[in-house]
């Protein structure tokens, strides 16, 4: 049981770039209400989203002053008085937190507390979160299109999102291809699973995705950066198909007429807004992945905590990914 009223955390207190990410020593420990699990938080995940937040040029919106991080894995430190799932001493991850992630401890609901199996380290459990539970959303988004023998293309694959969608593609009984911008990530996306893996910064790498198809082109399409991408997307995708926007980082124009006459269709989510049906679903899969071991996050790098300001300058401005980013306390 925690006996610390303080602790190290991030704090935002205006809006910015990176550098408004500053650690505070005197942060109170978070107690948990009744539903709630206390976590000594051992390792956070970085998301790209987290740094649209800390911009403060993005839709959601959250009061100032913050510590970001939804993403944890660690150590249950107190239960509230009507949990049942969870004791002190028992290791998770945490899908999203109340108080922070990036900080020493964190609260969250025991609803969004999953035990961390012991094949994986703490660093691995805090890419479980939004990640994962990202790329099993898109599969629920992509429908009837998700069945054995249909081909998925992950378009941005060696990132975090990217790389659960192959694994959870690939134990889905689909045909996985995915997309990287370097070797090394092009080696993870097939080490993954995927079938073939293309280089998105090669010229006319999308010829080599319809071959693969037999130039049906594949039934479904996730899509990570769909601002540079959603017109070769639809394109490329098969008749009837289904394309699924993951990530955007501004606008992209489409000839519409394209999706009227291949009867596709384009959507998107946020994974926030998932209604709880959805929840169980996604719950589901991440559990199956754990318990059969499929399900592994890759971790590109840690940096500690003091060093968010430069996991944030690097989610966004590096290519070359290969997996999560995540904070070591
Ligand atoms: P990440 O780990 O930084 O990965 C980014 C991926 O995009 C890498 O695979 C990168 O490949 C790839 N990429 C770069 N240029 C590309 C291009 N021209 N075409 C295709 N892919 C390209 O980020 P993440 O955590 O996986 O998240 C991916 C995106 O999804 C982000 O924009 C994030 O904000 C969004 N997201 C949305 C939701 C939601 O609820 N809708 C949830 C989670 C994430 P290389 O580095 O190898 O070039």
């Amino acid at each position: 049981m925690s006996g610390h009223k303080e602790m190290r955390a991030i704090r935002v207190a205006n809006h910015g770039g990176p550098e408004v990410l500053k650690i505070d020593p005197k942060v109170p420990v978070p107690v948990p209400s009744d539903t709630q699990v206390l976590v000594e938080v051992k390792a956070a995940g970085v998301n790209p989203v987290d740094t649209y937040i800390r911009s403060g040029t993005f839709r959601i919106t959250v009061p100032l002053p913050y510590t970001p991080g939804s993403d944890v894995a660690g150590i249950v430190s107190k239960v509230g008085a009507k949990v049942t799932k969870f004791k002190p001493g028992d290791k998770v991850y945490v899908i999203r937190n109340v108080s922070g992630g990036y900080a020493e401890f964190t609260v969250a609901e025991e609803t969004m507390v999953g035990k961390l199996p012991t094949h994986l380290s703490f660093s691995q459990g805090a890419g479980l979160g939004v990640p994962c539970y990202s790329a099993s959303r898109a599969y629920i988004k992509a429908k009837d299109k998700v069945k054995p023998g249909n081909t998925v293309l992950v378009h941005g694959a060696s990132g975090a999102v990217g790389l659960a969608c192959v694994q959870i593609g690939k134990a889905k009984g689909l045909t996985v291809l995915g997309t990287a911008g370097t070797k090394e990530g092009l080696d993870l996306v097939l080490k993954h699973g995927a079938a073939k893996a293309f280089n998105h910064k090669e010229q006319g790498y999308i010829d080599k995705v319809l071959e693969a198809t037999n130039g049906t082109g594949p039934d479904i399409i996730i899509e990570m950066l769909a601002n540079v991408n959603l017109d070769t997307d639809v394109n490329t995708i098969n008749k009837g198909g289904i394309i699924v926007v993951v990530g955007s980082r501004g606008t992209a124009q489409i000839v519409p007429r394209v999706i009227m006459y291949k009867e596709i269709i384009v959507t998107g989510f946020a994974l926030w807004n998932a209604p709880p049906e959805e929840w169980v679903e996604m719950h589901q899969v991440i559990s199956e992945g754990l318990t059969k071991g499929w399900l592994v996050p890759s971790v590109q790098k840690e940096y500690k905590l003091e060093e968010a300001s430069l996991a944030h300058e690097e989610i966004i401005n590096n290519s070359g990914t290969t997996g999560n980013r995540i904070l070591i306390m």
